[in-house]
């Protein structure tokens, strides 16, 4: 059996940008993808923060960065990582397929927002429904919109909203908001801002295939035209707990380096924890974590 020099698990921007600096090094790798080239990226519909672009589709742009590496002749499979075990001094990466041999590892798995599990809540995505003010804010200028979730992400999101929308409702589940009292001393100062504690909502309405209003469980109607949904994500991690350190909510740990708790393995992008989940630091993770891959093996070769 072959052994790579890397397996990039992830094909996600972070994954991506990562196997392209690695194989301009002329390195034997493997990207191995659960589902389809670009991870969150095809779930944008439009991307306006990514130095380039005015305004990019996210499936335009991840089909670029796969033609990219296409071109750079990647091999590249569609298979779920499931385990990952330790062989002498190198790894084996098992899929729901097969087994691979790697001499180092860069995790890129990243994370997916968490749903509130509502009818039409993914028909509407892009329509009217979001999971990130600071990508999807600006197409609600001086429109009315809601906010789902009181930690500190959604309040900071709410200040965010609150300097260009015209209304923002914020609704939590519990009956006091659970962000730093500095943010929250801000957002109760805001005139265009009610928040509804002890809510939640009980039915999304559409109108023409976009978000035309959401109905509480005390059955009162708000007409909004955006809907911002913050109640946490999900890093897609459960694979990992007995392989690298994760923090308390799952992401991964590494250092500057992007170096995990093991030896070899290599993290990058929204799968560690850090504070900006965004595509530029997603791509600026993938490429140091490249490079300090690329050392590690002149080190060890
Ligand atoms: C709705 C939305 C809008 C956004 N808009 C913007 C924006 O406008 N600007 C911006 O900068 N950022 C935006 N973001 C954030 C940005 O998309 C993310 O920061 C970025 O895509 C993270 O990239 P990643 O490669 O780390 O992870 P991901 O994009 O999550 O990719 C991880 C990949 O790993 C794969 N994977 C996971 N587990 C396995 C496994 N076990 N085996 C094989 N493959 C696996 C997944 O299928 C996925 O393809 C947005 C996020 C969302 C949700």
């Amino acid at each position: 059996m072959q052994i790579y020099d890397s397996i990039i698990i992830g094909s996600g921007i972070a994954g991506m940008t990562g196997s392209l600096y690695l194989k301009r090094e002329n390195k034997n790798i493997l990207l191995i993808e659960k589902e389809m080239p670009g991870g969150q990226m095809v779930k944008t519909p439009a991307i306006e923060n990514y130095p380039g672009f005015v305004k990019i589709e996210g499936s335009t742009l991840a089909l670029s960065i796969y033609e990219q590496i296409k071109n750079l002749k990647v091999e590249t499979l569609f298979e779920e990582v499931i385990d990952i075990k330790e062989e002498k001094q190198n790894y084996e990466v098992k899929t729901n397929k097969n087994v691979y041999k790697t001499k180092t590892i860069l995790l890129a798995t990243g994370r997916e927002p968490r749903k509130l599990g509502l009818p039409k809540e993914n028909e509407l995505l892009g329509k009217g429904i979001s999971y990130c003010a600071t990508c999807d804010g600006a197409f609600f200028k001086g429109k009315e919109v809601a906010i789902v979730g009181g930690a500190s992400t959604a309040v900071t999101e709410a200040l965010f909203l609150s300097e260009i929308c015209k209304k923002v409702y914020v609704l939590y589940r519990k009956d006091n908001l659970r962000s730093e009292d500095i943010l929250k001393e801000k957002l109760y100062k805001k005139e265009n801002v009610e928040i509804l504690y002890e809510t939640s909502i009980k039915e999304i309405k559409e109108e023409k295939g976009k978000l035309k209003s959401i109905i509480t469980d005390k059955n009162r109607e708000i007409k909004i035209e955006g809907l911002f949904i913050f109640i946490g994500y999900e890093p897609k991690s459960t694979f990992l707990k007995n392989i690298v350190s994760l923090n308390n909510d799952g992401y991964i740990l590494v250092n500057k380096k992007m170096e995990t708790s093991k030896k070899g393995i290599y993290a990058c992008g929204d799968s560690i924890q850090k504070e900006v989940y965004q595509l530029t630091t997603a791509t600026s993770e993938g490429t140091i974590a490249a490079i300090s891959i690329k050392n590690y093996l002149l080190e060890t070769e």
